[in-house]
């Protein structure tokens, strides 16, 4: 279990680059810490792998206050981007070298390097050098080093960021499996929300050296805390459109749609912003209630499904405080043979209980 209370770190300058941070990761956990480039992410894990020292706050590992411990005496083993290899050293010496530093003896390291590079299916590249591998060996033998020494957590810091998009599908799927085996609690790094979701048990997703929100990836991806984390999750930015609540039901876009609960009790004409992702638009050539009325502008191909973008007409009258005097925009996800033409006039309608 790692436990973080109160943890800030201010660089000179006065960057602050992780702020009044308190976080739980249970024993066993595979957490992803997901957010923008300069949240703070990589400041955290090097926090609680002991690199960078907090200038406030505590951490503990299983229980055990670590703040002032040395990053060696931690039991936590840090994979980088980089992988950090030694470029002289063979596949064996470089798995074995941290053992090497416990004064681990020398049969026992070459047996534990040799059964840890069996299980990374490294057996064959054991007398290679890191120059004459692959990017996606050189990453396994990187874990493979990580995991020989059986430490109590691992810490990733992007460790599948130099792999092509092939590579790397399958190294999450191999590390996924292999997390859940070793049973070891993993704090993963990554500004990738895919794969974060695909992941991890548990996400938070960072901003500004805060956590704006931690939940499974079904919570962080069905119900965001916040704008900030509707917009940063899921592989088509989510609609995001300002409303107001009127007559009972909300006025968004044009269309009046029935009040969602999370709007319940609020005062008639209140502004709200309405989200519903474009996977749960559905689109229909013909009008209906509860639907925005708008033109195909834009087509993507997904592949399985196409991303439709409509415009959808400013509407006359007041419109909701906030509205583009342009119009609004709306996307939706429909299945492939299911898409609209360009130009179309269509009728598209948000799942409600979405
Ligand atoms: P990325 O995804 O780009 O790696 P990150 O979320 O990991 O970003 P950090 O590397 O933790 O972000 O950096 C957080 C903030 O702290 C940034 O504003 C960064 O410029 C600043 N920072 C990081 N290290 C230092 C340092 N040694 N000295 C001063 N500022 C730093």
């Amino acid at each position: 279990m790692i436990s973080l209370h109160g943890l800030t770190k201010e660089f000179p300058g006065g960057v602050r680059a992780i702020d009044a941070l308190d976080l739980e990761i249970a024993d066993g956990e595979f957490f992803a810490l997901l957010g923008p480039s300069g949240c703070g992410k990589t400041t955290l894990l090097r926090t609680i792998a002991g690199l960078e020292t907090p200038t406030r706050g505590r951490v503990a590992i299983g229980g055990v206050d670590v703040t002032a411990t040395p990053p060696g005496r931690r039991d936590v083993a840090m994979v980088f981007q980089d992988y950090a290899l030694f470029p002289h050293m063979d596949v064996t010496d470089n798995i074995a070298y941290p053992l090497r530093i416990r004064k681990v003896p020398r049969a026992e390291r070459r047996a534990r390097a040799a059964e840890t590079a069996a299980r990374l299916s490294l057996a064959e590249l054991l007398a290679r050098r890191p120059g004459q591998l692959s990017g996606g060996q050189q990453q396994r033998v990187a874990l493979a080093r990580a995991i020989a020494c059986h430490p109590r957590a691992f810490l990733f810091d992007e460790p599948l960021s130099n792999l092509d998009a092939r590579l790397r599908l399958e190294a999450r799927t191999f590390l996924k499996r292999l997390q859940r085996d070793l049973a070891v609690t993993t704090v993963f790094v990554t500004h990738d929300q895919g794969e974060a979701l695909a992941l991890a048990d548990r996400v938070a997703v960072m901003s500004g050296g805060r956590i704006m929100q931690v939940g499974t990836p079904a919570e962080v991806f069905q119900r965001p805390a916040s704008t900030f984390v509707a917009s940063f999750i899921g592989s088509t930015p989510m609609n995001l459109l300002p409303g107001e609540v009127r007559g009972g039901g909300l006025r968004v876009a044009g269309a009046r749609l029935p009040l969602p609960q999370e709007a319940a009790g609020l005062p008639e004409g209140a502004g709200v912003v309405y989200g519903v992702r474009p996977e749960y638009v559905d689109l229909s050539p013909a009008p209906r209630p509860g639907a925005f009325a708008g033109r195909v502008a834009v087509l993507e191909n997904l592949g399985t499904a196409h991303l439709v973008t409509l415009e959808v007409p400013a509407e006359d009258g007041e419109p909701p405080a906030g509205s583009e005097p342009g119009g609004a925009t709306v996307q939706a996800v429909v299945p492939e043979g299911g898409e609209p033409a360009l130009g179309e006039a269509v009728w598209a309608a948000p799942r409600h209980e979405r």
